[in-house]
């Protein structure tokens, strides 16, 4: 470890990051409302509805990072990876064949995997995706499936609490965003019996000694088209796992269950999460998880990846030409402010992470302790809080780049290797120098390919 943190003076929270102010803040919230302290919960939605883009970790990430920071402050604390897999297909997602369009509306843990049969369906494919992102990042969670926490009754509590107070709920809706839908149908989306989707079902009536609601399939909007619903009149036990809640209540019911004492969230969803937190407070008597909101992130996509499937930039783009602890680096560096990406960001978070790293080491000197302290931390949250031990070789990504370019066929690795130690660039050791090469490498191929 290095020594800067022992000097630090007391003003400094934590690893002096936003992170670090976002935990002791949260911690005191927490002791103010007087529950217990024992594990500090935060929770992220995995979208599985489409392929992940960096936008969809880096909400993930957010929270985890929160997390950390609680750890930092000397309690225990937990992401909770919750797969909003019960969710219904609205569109096909770009990329993906067009017949699938027949799925529109079903449940996308229900639909088949379109990838082939590497997974047991849509929605487990696109989440092992961003799990598989999230573990290159180095992040520790605990994953949820909706649909089996539906179907484990991790919710009945609440989805009786929400059915038994529709009435309630229905004007809270209408007096939060002036939707006036859920004065007529309940907050929960039976799965069809006869046709299998979701999304079509309008529930009308609860029966509380059943605890069952009727439902009707009546059909749904897709992107302002009617889709028909099957007409099947039915009713269904909302104990049983065969539905979902509306978003209108979900939240409120998942905070509540899994003890949810913090979400960040995207400015997308704000009307949602409101509604969300008058219901968990005004009628499941929780007081809602502590929350920040964020800018969505812009996927700028770049011209490198413009012409693969779907045109989104994916965490997996990213690993092809920058490591996980640069991509960390461009979601943690600014929490709040709008954000925007492309490939042509991996480059200079690449070299930022570096001068990060001489900072962190002791190799760069920043007088302010404030300034040096952030830096640093915001090194320590890239790395997880699991620093390396020695520093890596560096070496500007466009030097790396230009003798990609230039190095002959089959010899790429040495040649580039040669040209480094002939600069000095390797004096003191070549610690990374494998994946800096490779990471040129995959940038110069796919340039030349595009150009
Ligand atoms: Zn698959
Ligand atoms: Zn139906």
């Amino acid at each position: 470890m290095s020594g800067v943190r022992h000097n630090l003076p007391p003003e400094i929270i934590g690893r002096g990051t936003w992170y670090d102010k976002a935990a002791k803040e949260l911690i005191e919230r927490e002791r103010r409302l007087g529950r217990s302290l024992d594990l500090i919960r935060t929770e992220s939605g995995l979208g599985a509805s489409g392929f992940p883009h960096i936008g969809s970790l880096g909400d993930a990430l957010r929270n985890y990072a929160v997390a950390m920071g609680v750890q930092v402050q000397g309690y225990n604390s937990e992401l909770i990876a919750f797969s909003d897999d019960k969710d219904g297909l609205r569109k096909v997602p770009a990329g993906l064949p067009k017949d699938l369009e027949r799925w529109l509306g079903y449940p996308v843990s229900d639909i088949p995997d379109p990838m082939g049969d590497c997974h047991e369906s849509f929605g487990a494919h696109m989440t092992s995706l961003l799990l598989d992102a999230l573990d290159t990042c180095g992040a520790e969670y605990t994953f949820k499936s909706g649909a089996k926490v539906y179907e484990e009754g991790v919710l009945n509590d609440e989805i009786l609490a929400l059915m038994e107070n529709a009435e309630r709920v229905g004007e809270i809706i209408k007096e939060e965003i002036g939707q006036e839908k859920y004065l007529e149908a309940l907050p929960y989306f039976p799965v069809c019996e006869s046709c299998g989707r979701i999304y079509t079902t309008h529930a009308y009536k609860y029966l509380p000694e059943e605890h069952k609601v009727l439902y009707r399939c009546a059909g749904m909007e897709v992107k302002g088209r009617w889709l028909e619903g099957c007409g099947y009149e039915g009713e269904v036990d909302v104990l049983a796992g065969k539905g979902k809640l509306s978003w209108k209540v979900e939240f409120a019911a998942r905070w509540r269950a899994l003890d949810i004492r913090f979400e960040a969230y995207g400015k997308d969803i704000a009307d949602s999460v409101r509604v969300n937190d008058r219901i968990c407070r005004e009628i499941l008597g929780y007081e809602p998880p502590m929350h920040v909101q964020y800018e969505m992130f812009l996927d700028r996509g770049g011209k490198k990846i413009s012409k693969s499937a779907g045109n989104v930039f994916t965490p997996q783009v990213w690993f092809r030409y920058g490591s996980p602890q640069s991509l960390n680096l461009l979601i943690f560096k600014r929490f709040v402010g709008a954000k925007s990406g492309s490939v042509e960001d991996i480059p200079p978070h690449m070299d930022e992470l570096d001068d990060l790293e001489d900072v962190y080491f002791g190799r760069v000197k920043v007088k302010d302790p404030k300034e040096r302290a952030k830096l640093s931390g915001l090194y320590e949250y890239c790395w997880m809080l699991k620093p390396p031990e020695e520093p890596s070789v560096h070496i500007p990504y466009n030097l790396m780049t230009n003798l990609a370019m230039v190095a002959p066929k089959g010899a790429e690795a040495r040649f580039i290797r040669e040209k480094l130690r002939d600069y000095g660039y390797l004096d003191q050791g070549d610690r990374g120098l494998e994946d800096r090469i490779r990471y040129a490498l995959n940038w110069s191929g796919t340039s030349v390919r595009l150009a």
